[in-house]
């Protein structure tokens, strides 16, 4: 594979199609992992879908065949060729399959969540948290003496590896992220440009959504109606870029794992027809790069941007909802409004309502598995203790500029018996 220049565009339709249409295959034939009642669930949701917009995203494990990786002669052009040869070569397993382009206000954050609403349902950040259930649950089942078809037991105790440390992580995303590497298509684009200018930035100084889509190179909230609540969640192209320093595992599964270096994002597979190599540059290595302190810089690891022309179908009205999906796991969970399809939260979010993935639910199944956690009086306490991860995040968040504050989700870790 082509190792690139930092931040740059890789040309590899190829790959960026493999990606791209293992990801479709399992979004299309959900047959082949779901039974009964999860599929009849999951083909609800994705008939709510038929006109409506969504974003559909996939993190997908490339892993090389290791007998058949040396067996491709070189000076072979042909693009079909290629295709086959790589399909030979490479093994493509979707981890997940996520949909959704909805934001929680801060208001219903501060007024309901104490660590059980999901925050940001856009389907990059939903792929991510959903990965780091994955790697919980798939932990919890090699301390119960089963097998994992994705990690196993590291030399070190207590941590865990993948079993094939060249599998590399393929982010499919089947629009550009919202944010800094999509706002000059959004200049350029059909958006009403009077609704969002010069409506200025939220009361921490950061660009809400598309306000002010000249200024270019800056961090910006998540996009919504210029008239909706203050969200103070970072887009995910900002979200993304942190994640080239901090790896794709979140504070619950970071310390679990030997090797952080092996859980970057590789890839991000985009469409080819929305690309804009410009931007892309600029939002995922060269605003931030030459800011960012030197001591922090090893730990960057830079993704390469796919692209792929297979189309997404989708329409023009935003839908609500969002699927959570793990073709590796048969997991299926729908989220509405931060919380599970179909349940109220009017009197409170019962814990039994709360999705898998909420800051609640993961931390409770990282304390299972190391009971240690429990010992810290509140979720701000344990986060604290990561010191090295916190400071990394600290200084990229310094480097990008003008981060802001986050909405505070803080709730107690003595949760009794679990
Ligand atoms: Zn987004």
């Amino acid at each position: 594979m082509v190792e690139d220049k930092p931040g740059f565009v890789n040309n590899d339709l190829n790959l960026g199609n493999l990606v791209s249409s293992c990801a479709l295959e399992c979004y299309n034939h959900p047959e082949k992992v779901l039974k009964d009642k999860q599929l009849t669930k999951y083909r609800s949701a994705k008939n709510g879908y038929l006109d409506k917009f969504t974003v559909l995203a996939s993190l997908v494990a490339i892993i090389p065949k290791e007998s058949e990786q040396d067996s491709s002669d070189e000076g072979e052009p042909e693009p079909k060729r290629r295709k086959v040869k790589l399909e030979n070569a490479l093994e493509v397993m979707p981890l997940t399959l996520t949909t959704g382009l909805k934001t929680m206000p801060n208001e219903r954050i501060q007024k309901l969540s104490n660590g059980r609403l999901i925050h940001d349902c856009h389907a990059e950040i939903l792929s991510i948290r959903l990965l780091n259930l994955i790697i919980l649950n798939e932990i919890a089942e090699i301390v119960k003496g089963r097998t994992s078809t994705l990690l196993r037991k590291a030399d070190m105790p207590g941590k865990y590896t993948l079993i094939n440390k060249k599998t590399q992580f393929a982010l499919y995303i089947s629009e550009i992220p919202c944010g800094d590497c999509s706002i000059d298509n959004t200049k350029h684009g059909s958006l009403d440009k009077t609704e969002w200018e010069d409506k200025g930035t939220t009361k921490t100084g950061v660009a809400r959504g598309r306000n002010n889509f000249d200024k270019v190179g800056i961090v910006r909230t998540k996009p919504g109606r210029s008239d909706s609540l203050v969200s103070y969640s970072k887009s995910c192209s900002d979200k993304l870029c942190l994640k080239q320093f901090t790896s794709l595992l979140s504070c619950h599964t970071y310390d679990l794992i030997e090797d952080h270096s092996l859980f970057y994002l590789k890839y991000l597979v985009l469409p080819e027809a929305k690309i804009n190599t410009t931007s892309i540059q600029r939002c995922f290595y060269g605003r931030f790069i030459d800011n960012v302190e030197e001591r922090h810089l090893k730990n960057f690891k830079n993704l390469s941007v796919l692209p792929t022309d297979i189309i997404f179908e989708t329409k023009n009205t935003p839908c609500n909802t969002s699927i959570l999906y793990s073709p590796m796991t048969a997991f299926l969970q729908v989220l509405n409004n931060g919380i599970k399809d179909g349940c109220s939260s009017k009197n409170g979010i019962k814990a039994s309502n709360q999705s898998e993935i909420s800051r609640e639910s993961l931390m409770k199944k990282a304390i299972l598995l190391n009971r240690i956690l429990a010992s810290f009086e509140n979720y701000q306490c344990f986060k604290e203790s990561l010191a090295e991860r916190r400071s990394l995040k600290l200084a990229v968040k310094n480097g990008l500029g003008g981060w802001g504050k986050s909405s505070s989700d803080n709730f107690s870790l003595h949760f009794g018996k679990i």
